[in-house]
């Protein structure tokens, strides 16, 4: 199954608890618009490399279209496609007043220069330009792209709008990004996880938490768990991870992060695998990296009780049913990570307004909003005995739904 298939198979799942009309599935279901571009860039040794770029805008019925964009060679359309419906549930359900879209270029970039990274940027910036605007589709980080990158998507919008920061969320602090927004997603997870942990009478003190990806959500998430005291056993990145039952130091693995250094550079801990860090022994498991890593292969194997997605689809739809058949509890990625196009929001929101927040008041809405996507997801799911994904896409799909409807999309 392909990712795009598996999302509308959750899709359905959360369509039929809200005996959603035929002819809405078709609306729905597809993309609005799907822009692919070619995207040359001259690289720093004289070649020429031609990639393949996308921006796929999925649903605008309640705002704007609004997702992230992403370098990465498996970023192709049916992927984009996926992750740019997913966009359109997560900003739902959270209830901001925008639709969904995700971008991304099929290239590997660990081993491109800055300066290849930033004219592949421009060029792709320019390709799309046509479709993008604070009013009509506002891009944001994702995997593998960064504050230096919106810089970059900004100044090139910019070019030929006039000054536009609103255009683009996840910027620097220099030009207009919102203190808070690089940490929010990181923090929703935390948030959401102390949340359902509460209502579930789990004492998250006492928990070992798992994190697979140490980039800018899990090296957050980790920050955010070990605030509250909570044992960190295991993290990893792209070379591998980390493990130590009686809790690895945070505030290391922070610092070589920081310094662009690998997490398996810590000693004193044993060493694992990517996969081996899905299946080890704890009772939290945050996927915080790429999707489909939870599989039909491993989900038998893993052993922690409430699996939080912090990646976007990190769990394929046959892994999902065998999770929920061994009674694991799943906190899906439509709420879990959905901190990060939160934050985003109230960068957008502060552009236009011209006012900056203190970072108190970020978090304090980001959690006040957090609780409340949370606490509708439990109450729906609880009170209907289905699983928390297929609450968290009925209620997105309910309001989506709609307003396709008022605005007269059907
Ligand atoms: N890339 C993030 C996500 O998948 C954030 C998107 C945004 O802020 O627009 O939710």
């Amino acid at each position: 199954m392909t990712p795009f298939e598996s999302v509308n198979t959750f899709f359905d799942r959360g369509a039929q608890l809200i005996h959603l009309k035929d002819e809405m599935y078709d609306v729905l279901k597809t993309s609005y618009r799907e822009v692919q571009v070619q995207v040359p860039v001259r690289m720093d040794n004289g070649s020429l490399h031609v990639y393949t770029g996308y921006r796929i805008q999925h649903n605008g019925a309640r705002g704007p279209y609004k997702g992230g964009i992403r370098y990465h060679p498996q970023a192709d359309l049916d992927e984009v496609r996926a992750l740019a419906s997913l966009m359109t549930w997560k900003t739902a359900l959270v209830d901001i007043p925008f639709g969904g879209a995700k971008g991304g270029i099929t290239v590997d970039i660990s081993n491109m220069s800055p300066h290849e990274i930033e004219v592949m940027t421009r060029r792709f910036t320019n390709a799309i330009g046509h479709v993008l605007g604070p009013a009509r589709d506002i891009p944001a980080p994702d995997l593998n792209t960064n504050a230096q990158v919106m810089a970059w998507v900004m100044d090139a919008y910019s070019a030929s709008h006039g000054y536009t920061p609103q255009s683009v969320t996840g910027k620097p602090l220099e030009l207009g990004g919102a203190p808070g927004r690089e940490a929010a997603t990181g923090r929703g997870v935390v948030y959401v996880l102390e949340g359902a942990a509460k209502h579930w009478d789990v004492d998250l003190q006492a928990c070992r938490v798992a994190i697979q990806g140490f980039g800018n959500v899990g090296s957050w998430v980790a920050r955010g768990l070990d605030e509250l005291g909570v044992k960190v056993v295991a993290v990893s990145d792209v070379k591998g991870g980390v493990y130590c039952a009686n809790g690895l130091d945070v505030s290391r693995l922070v610092r070589l992060g920081d310094s662009r250094r690998s997490v398996i550079e810590t000693d004193g801990v044993d060493h694992i695998s990517n996969e081996e860090l899905l299946e080890c022994d704890c009772d939290v498991l945050i996927p915080a990296a790429l999707g489909d890593v939870i599989t039909a292969d491993n989900a038998e194997k893993i052993r922690a009780d409430i699996v939080i997605e912090a990646a976007n689809h990190p769990t394929t739809t046959e892994a999902d049913a065998m999770l929920r058949d061994t009674g694991k509890r799943v906190i899906p990625d439509l709420l879990a990570n959905a901190g990060g196009v939160t934050g985003s929001y109230f960068e957008w929101t502060q552009n236009i307004q011209q006012f900056k927040w203190k970072e108190e008041r970020f978090n304090e809405e980001l959690r006040d909003i957090m609780m409340r996507a949370l606490d509708s997801t439990l109450f729906f799911a609880e009170s209907r005995d289905v699983p928390m994904r297929d609450a968290a896409f009925a209620i997105g799909i309910e309001r989506v739904a709609r307003a396709s409807k008022l605005r007269g999309y059907v």
